[in-house]
Parts: structure tokens; sequence; C-alpha cells
């Protein structure tokens, strides 16, 4: 590669890029249509771009100094004290299974990933003393494919890490740095890459090493693999591994942060640790809980993942040896009841049991939470069960647009978004006047209608579909229709279906005329039959006619495909079955660009909606679940006929919809502060990392 362009590759490695302003122009400004290509993995760009296209790119003073300029400014981010309560020498260990960074790095499938993607991002603009440890899984999540009947196909494709902005870590002598984990009987090898999240450090365990036989490299093949003892041997190998990995590289975390279940075992190997340093085992286990946090993020029980207690022992058998433990001593504390050994182990009881301090992820998830554990503290009341709830946030320079960003940065101040908790800055809002709100909101969603207008046209000729419905769904969407999205991790509860329900009234909605239009993508778990037939039912509506060139289903819903959903939506619709939807995120980065929310009050919106800064639908649980998915389809349709679809079109003598714009401040005004990463860290620090 040139050597003009070296602060460019080391820019590559740095994901700040994806957050900062004007990061990700750069790259692109190399090779547009290789950026995307790549799937804007700037590694790859470098890789993969023609010499003449490099040979360019260092010719080009503008862009060379640019890339000085940007690398300045994260070199003196970089230099910043380290900020929070924490001893830097002492970082908070942040453990989970996936990791939503950024599209060109696959290792998440939904929230939960993006929670901590984005939770490391805000980690890092805080200066906070924070390291995080993962898997990369050598491919990743599923790539998504919907036939021409939506039947959802899926597959996976290897990823070469070598074409990942990760480095290996190696030992002084160049050799790759690895620990082993005793996993089912084997002697795992694993090696450690290492991604820079800004000044976050994030450590992935990799067990494709020669050393190890065909199942144990598969233990990092796929993210929730299906296999049962393969999924546990990756919660072994995180939890485990990734103490020990710690260990390896040299760090002694203050605090282990388990960010959901799946990591719970790394409070068994910093027990084991006490235990090879002589302390008895009570004592090492006493130990391991103050220094062990947890947060569960799913009332689902098929989130709260059991396991045969035997499985556990096979999995486990030679991190228990080492302790010098009988296997049921473990075998307890993951049970409900310890003394029923017919109970199989779950690993969010384990997790409960082994930390100090526990939190949901919403007012409301809390008390559900503590209502569903109540059951491990016998004789308390629910209000007394120690779990608290933080409740999530979005690091908001990673979803806003670029128009709402210039917009922000002009009546907030530039650094708008590191101050993103501070209620009293967004006051300014009420100060942008209407046209001005209006034609950036006019401006993202003209952007996402080019977005979907390119990806359904591709999308439908991949489905097979006649070639009229290809071209209907490409000339279509209209910049100057309201445009409402509903995108989501495609599980039982998240209830796209209600959609559907009165396909009469919806037909009506999308053509009379002041019509709607909607954008929806997900993906289905690839053994969750039910919500995959959902999706099926959902095409046999979409491509009726009339319909099709007003509703489009998205392949491949990822990260980067959410930032155009957010950015451009007007309305986004959230219709979980209450209680299941423990915050939610795709909302909150809405609000951030001006988008409206309509959602159930349930998870993060039952704590945010206040009558004036979107709309809900009510949150109760029915027990009757078919009467209530009835009754919640036609609120839906009457929220929309009734007060959506005539405030978005209702104008002024300017043309301007001032009812709506009214609640596009009252959203950003109220929301903002509250749902960012800066006000989450901020809550973490003083209620569940504190001592
Ligand atoms: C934000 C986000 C989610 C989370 O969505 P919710 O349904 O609101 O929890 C899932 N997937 C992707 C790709 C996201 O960007």
């Amino acid at each position: 590669m040139p050597e003009q362009l070296a602060s460019l590759a080391r820019l590559a490695f740095d994901y700040r890029w994806s957050w900062y302003p004007g990061g990700k122009e750069l790259f692109s400004r190399i090779d547009p249509e290789r950026w995307r290509l790549t799937a804007e993995n700037p590694v790859r760009l470098l890789q993969e771009t023609s010499a003449a296209a490099l040979a360019r790119a260092a010719s080009d003073a503008e862009l060379l100094s640019w890339a000085r300029a940007l690398e300045e400014t994260f070199r003196a981010d970089s230099e910043r004290p380290y900020a929070g309560p924490h001893d830097p020498h002492r970082p908070v260990a942040f453990f989970c299974a996936e990791y939503g960074i950024h599209q060109s790095l696959p290792i998440y499938s939904g929230g939960l990933g993006g929670l901590a993607g984005d939770l490391l991002k805000e980690a890092s603009d805080q200066a906070l003393p924070l390291v995080a440890v993962g898997l990369l899984y050598r491919q990743g999540y599923f790539r998504q494919r919907l036939e021409a009947s939506g039947r959802q196909q899926e597959s996976w494709i290897d990823v070469d890490p070598e074409r990942l902005p990760a480095a290996l870590v190696r030992q002084p002598d160049g050799r790759a740095l690895t620990i082993t984990v005793p996993i089912r009987g084997s002697e795992v090898t694993v090696q450690v890459w290492r991604v820079a999240v800004g000044r976050i450090p994030l450590f992935l365990l990799d067990a494709d090493r020669p050393e190890n036989g065909h199942l144990e490299r598969w233990i990092t093949s796929r993210l929730y693999v299906g296999d049962p003892a393969t999924r546990l041997s990756q919660y072994a190998l995180l939890g485990v591994g990734g103490v020990r990995a710690l260990a390896a590289l040299g760090i002694d975390p203050g605090l282990v942060h388990l960010n959901e279940g799946h990591a719970a075992f790394a409070a068994l190997e910093l027990a084991r640790l006490d235990v090879e340093r002589g302390q008895g085992l009570e004592q090492a286990l006493q130990s391991a809980r103050s220094r062990t946090v947890f947060t569960t993020h799913t009332p689902v029980a098929a989130g709260n993942e059991t396991y045969p207690g035997e499985e556990i022992v096979k999995t486990l058998k030679g991190t228990i040896a080492e302790l010098g433990v009988d296997p049921d001593v473990i075998l307890r504390i993951g049970r409900d009841q310890p003394d029923k050994t017919s109970q199989p182990f779950g690993v969010t009881q384990f997790s409960l049991r082994m930390s100090r301090a526990a939190n949901a992820v919403s007012e409301r998830h809390g008390e559900v939470a503590r209502e569903m554990w109540q059951g491990l503290w016998p004789g308390r009341g629910i209000g007394e069960v120690p779990i608290g709830h933080v409740t999530n946030g979005v690091h908001p320079a990673s979803w806003v647009g670029r128009p709402m960003h210039d917009l922000l940065s002009r009546h907030l101040g530039s650094d708008w978004w590191r101050t993103a908790a501070d209620a009293e800055a967004w006051a300014a809002v009420d100060r942008i006047s209407d046209a001005e709100l209006w034609a950036v909101r006019c401006e993202q969603r003209a952007q996402l209608v080019e977005f979907v207008k390119q990806r359904s046209g591709m999308d439908r000729l991949a489905e097979r579909q006649p070639r009229a419905a290809v071209e209907a769904a490409v000339r279509a969407f209209d910049p100057d229709v309201l445009t409402i999205g509903f995108a989501r991790r495609n599980a039982t509860y998240k209830r796209i279906g209600l959609l559907i329900e009165n396909p009469e009234r919806m037909l009506a909605l999308l053509s009379g005329a002041q019509r709607i239009q909607l954008v929806l993508a997900g993906k289905a778990h690839p053994s969750d039959e039910e919500a995959k037939r959902v999706v099926e039912r959902l095409f046999a509506f979409k491509d009726a006619p009339g319909v099709a060139e007003r509703v489009v289903y998205l392949h491949e819903y990822d990260l980067g495909m959410a930032q155009h959903l957010v950015r451009g939506c007007d309305v986004w619709l959230n219709l979980p079955r209450p209680p299941f939807e423990a915050s939610g995120t795709s909302g909150m980065k809405v609000v951030f660009n001006g988008g409206l929310n309509l959602s159930v009050l349930d998870g993060w919106w039952a704590e945010a909606y206040d009558g004036s800064n979107g709309w809900a639908l009510p949150g109760d649980v029915e027990a009757d679940s078919e009467a209530q998915d009835e009754r919640d389809a036609t609120m839906l349709c009457e929220l929309l006929e009734r007060e959506v679809v005539p405030a978005f079109y209702e104008r002024d003598a300017q043309g301007l919809p001032q009812v709506w714009l009214a609640r596009v401040r009252a959203s950003l005004r109220t929301l903002a502060p509250q749902f960012s990463t800066q006000r989450m860290l901020a809550d973490y620090a003083a209620s569940v990392y504190g001592d």
C-alpha cells in the first residue's frame, strides 16, 4: 500500500471512524462501489480496492489531510485520562455473547448485541476503564433470503478474520497468544483477536486452531448454534475462557459484568482462580460474587436457557475438578430449588446467585423480573427481590443521520452527542423552526426511500417475483408519503402479524388519498417455525394487488439496514405482547432522528410515553392472547386512521405539518436525554458498578 495511506490503514482498525462525523465519508471516497461491496469494512476496502484507486487516494491531498486530522482527533481522544470511579488498572470486564459494533463485524443477532456495541462506544467516549470479552464466530449469524412465498432460507458464510478490523493478539516472539480451556474432556486451545472500539479493547476468543479437533473448532462457528452441547460449550468458552484470556493478557478486572446469562461461567472461573491461590471454596465463591454483576435481558422463557445437570457437569468437568468440589455444589447454584436434583440448571439462575448486583433493562422489566425470579429468594416479598433496573439507551452518534446530526449541531452545539443526557441542552429543540425541522425529516425520508427502492428491487428479483412486482417495488415508494417502519428480530412475541389482522382496514390505509407506506424487515431464528410462518402469511398479504407497491419486506436486516430505517421512518411501530419486551432499543434510535414511536406500553415505552411524544397501545397482560391480538390490531388501525395519518397530512399555509412537528419536538425534548447510552452508563456507574 502507498506509504501516504498509512494513517488510513491505522484508522481502519479503530471503529471510532464509524461514529465520528466524516469517518465513513473518508473511506467511501477512496472507492464508493467497493465500500458498498465490502459492507463498509475499511480493512477489506484497503485490501481489495484496485491499485489505481489506492494511487488516486495517495495523491488526493484533501483526503490525506482529512485522514491525518481524524487520526489526530482519535489520538487526542485516546490520551484523555480515564474517568469514572474505577481504578484504571482494575477495569470493568464486560462479557457478552454478541456485539453489534458495525455490520462489517458479523458477531451479533439483534438487540442484545446492539446494546453491547453501543455501551462500548459510549464507554470509549466517556473514557471509562472497561475491557470487553466475546467470541469470534467464524460464520457469524445466518444470512437471510426469502422466497416468493415469504419462506425464510438461511445460509452461513465463512468470515476470514484476516479481513476483519481485528488484530490477532501475539506473544513477544510473534506467535499467537493462546490459552486452553477444559471443555467436555478436551483441552481446547483458544486464540484471541483484539478489536478497537475506540479506546475500548474488545477481545474475541477463537477456537479455530490447528491444535483442536473439528468438534472443538466448531465451538466458535456460529452465534447461538442450534446444537445444545455446542451451545453450552460456547458459554463455557466465553465465561471460563474469557477470564483466562484476560489473565493471560495481564488484565485483572476489578469487576466482571455478565451481560446476559451466556457468560455465567466467568464467575465460576473467578472462584477457581482463588481456589488455585489457596482460598477455601466457600470463600472463593463469596469473593467471586463480590466482583460480579449481572444484567438480565429477557422475560421470554426460551431466552433463559436451562440444561440438564449432567450436561453442565460433562461440559465443565475440568473446571469443576480443578475447583476440587462435588459437582452438585455447582449445580445447586443454578437450580430454581437447589435441593431438587431433578431440576435443570439455568444460566440466569446461576448468574443471579453468583452476582452481588443484578439489573433488568427497563423499569417495567424490573418489576417483571422480580416477580419472575422471586422463587430464588424464598421468604422475600416481590419488592425485596434484589434485581433493580437500568433502562437501556442508544449511542446517538451511531444512529443519527447526517442531516439531523448537522441540525442538532447547529442548535445544541457540535458536541451535542457527547452530552446527550443533558435535558437542558435539549430544550434548544424548541427553537428550531418548523421549516428547518421538516426539511431535515424530508431529506432523511427521501434517503430511506432511495435505499428501499434499490434494496427491494434486488430482494424481489432474488425471491423470483414476477417482473411486474419488481418494477412496482421500485416505482411506487414515494418520498412524500408517510413512511412507517417495523423491523426487528422476528420472534413470536413481537407480533408483526397484527399488521394483517384487519386486512381491509390496512388496505384502505395503504391506498387512501392520505396513504401510508410500510417498510418491514427482520430475521427469525432458524429453529423458530412459528415466527417464520407469520412472515409467510404477511407475504401473502403484501403481494396482493395494490399492496405490493406500498409494502416491502427487506431481506437481511442488519445494523447497516437498521441505520437507514431508523433515520428515515416517520413512525416506528412496536407491537410486543406484554410483558415480553424487556426494553427494546430500535425506537430510541428513531427518537434521535426526529421520528415518532407508536408502541405498546411495554419495555422502555412504558416509562417514556407521556401522551404528547408519540402514540401508545395498552400494555396490560391479558390471559386470552387471541382476544388481545384482535383488540390491539383494531386499536392500531384506529390510531393510524384517526390520529397518525391526519396529523402527518394536515399542512399549514407554508405546507408544514405543525401538529406533527410539535410531537417531534416533544419526542426529542423528553426522550433524547433519557434514552441515550450516556444516561445509561451513568446509571450503571451509580447503581450497579458502585459498591
Ligand atoms: C436496534 C436493533 C435491534 C433491537 O431492536 P428492538 O426490537 O427494538 O429491540 C435489533 N436488530 C438490529 C439490527 C438493531 O439495529
